[in-house]
């Protein structure tokens, strides 16, 4: 699947970014909260060389202190 970002691959320069998750075992949770569901992770991947161009919290604003 792609996307429509224009994301640009710093490695090879390729426009073909490809999306991904990260869920399960690789959440990202908040430090501290322990109650908090965490957040899944998309990151996003160039199709051509593998590079992991950003990643980003799917929820952030789990991460927001109160
Ligand atoms: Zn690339």
């Amino acid at each position: 699947m792609l996307t429509n970002t224009n994301l640009k691959c710093p490695e090879c320069g390729s426009e073909k970014i490809g999306k991904g998750k990260l869920s399960g075992y690789a959440n990202l949770q908040p430090v501290g909260k322990f109650l908090s569901m965490g957040s899944g992770i998309i990151a996003y991947v160039c199709v051509d060389c593998g590079y992991i161009i950003k990643m980003q919290a799917e929820k952030p604003h789990v991460f927001k202190k109160k």
